[in-house]
């Protein structure tokens, strides 16, 4: 709770998924933020599908952490659903065509693996449920993923805070931040503390762009179809997500150079030489976008506090997969700063100071 000589608890920048997220975990345990975002400047929540999927790439690799973060992630979004009256987390099984017979035997196989058993479905006959989709050997299914809405979950987080006062449609300039020995101030208000969420564009921020961000650009497609689609999404190489009967998502490219927010014929093509072989329906491209997705050298997310100043943090380095990390890691960062609860050593940014003071 705010002791009296401050405005607010805490100052979030940036009101992605992680920011969101990090300050709903915090008015949810009393504390009064201040949530500030310039929507003029992009980002990578707005862009991205918002799929969780537990099992990944091509040998079927069980997502880090999976039996600890989805459920932490399921039960955020629900109840996060209830509160804003908004509906934004769908459970959608994917189906992974096999590409062989070869695959169909390993990928068999290896289902029966009890890290790999409980995210597998019942068998299921994909030539009669997905015409629209090349899978001439069958399609192993799998459950527990789906995706969340994030523009519908962030726009209905920024309207309620919005209407209690809690945020501010700003750009963010370090400068403007004042630190003394109980706390941090910002243009004329007080904070107990202030924590950094701007995904991709930390690295423009003094304070943490000694950190090893490795940023990678990528772009989706929007398609539009007359086949009727039905609710499951696809995944081979690339990932088809089905957003109404007529209409899927489709992504996503990885790029590095250049490394910016536009969109490209290049991509464009890419996915629709990609999309052809497997999704045999007609389709038109009717829109595109470009993210930058906030990764890591390590693959771990960038949670902690500034090396020399304890009321300034960040909560950063969500990579591909900002909609199950963040629920979880915002949790443990919160139970760190208000309880003193050990944060994971292999998200804290601890494992980076050496970088630092170099
Ligand atoms: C093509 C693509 C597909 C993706 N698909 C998925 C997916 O299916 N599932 C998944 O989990 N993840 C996916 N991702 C990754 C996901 O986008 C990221 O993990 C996540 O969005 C990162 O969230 P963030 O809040 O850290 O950053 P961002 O979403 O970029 O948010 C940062 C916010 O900070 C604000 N900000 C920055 N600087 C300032 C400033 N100076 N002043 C004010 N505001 C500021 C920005 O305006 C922005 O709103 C995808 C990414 C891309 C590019």
């Amino acid at each position: 709770m705010s002791e009296n000589k401050y405005d607010f608890d805490y100052l979030i920048v940036g009101q992605g998924v992680g920011g969101s997220v990090l300050a709903w975990n915090l008015m949810e345990r009393g504390h009064r933020v201040l949530v500030l975002d310039d929507p003029s400047l992009p980002s990578s929540s707005m862009v991205a599908a918002g799929i969780f999927n537990p099992l990944t790439g091509r040998k079927l690799v069980r997502t880090w952490m999976a039996d600890e973060l989805f459920p932490v992630a399921q039960n955020f979004y629900k109840r996060l659903e209830d509160r804003l009256s908004a509906s934004f987390h769908h459970s959608m099984s994917f189906v992974r065509p096999y590409r062989s017979l070869e695959e169909q035997n390993a990928y068999m196989a290896q289902s029966a693996e009890p890290h790999i058993a409980p995210y597998i479905g019942p068998s299921m006959d994909t030539a009669t449920l997905l015409p629209y989709i090349h899978a001439p050997y069958g399609g192993l299914p799998i459950i527990h993923s789906g995706w969340v809405d994030l523009p519908v979950f962030l726009e209905a987080s920024r309207r309620f805070w919005q209407e209690q006062g809690l945020f501010r449609d700003e750009c963010f300039q370090v400068q403007d931040l004042a630190f003394n020995e109980s706390g941090v101030s910002w243009k004329g208000l007080s904070f107990r503390k202030a924590i950094l969420c701007q995904g991709a564009l930390a690295m423009e921020n003094d304070y943490f762009n000694w950190l090893p961000f490795t940023p990678v650009k990528g772009e989706i497609l929007e398609i539009e179809t007359e086949q009727n689609i039905k609710p499951y999404l696809i995944n081979q190489g690339i990932f088809f997500l089905p957003l109404d009967r007529h209409r899927l998502k489709v992504g996503a490219t990885y790029s590095w150079d250049p490394l910016n927010w536009e969109t490209t014929m290049e991509a464009r093509k890419e996915l629709e030489d990609k999309i052809r072989p497997i999704f045999t329906a007609p389709f038109q491209t009717v829109n595109q976008k470009a993210g930058i997705r906030p990764s890591v050298r390590d693959r771990r997310p960038l949670v902690g506090m500034h090396p020399e100043l304890p009321q300034l943090g960040i909560f950063n380095g969500l990579g591909t997969k900002g909609v199950t990390l963040a629920p979880y890691f915002a949790n443990n960062f919160v139970e760190h700063l208000e309880y003193g609860k050990e944060l994971n050593p292999l998200v804290n940014i601890k494992r980076y100071f050496s970088l630092y003071f170099r």
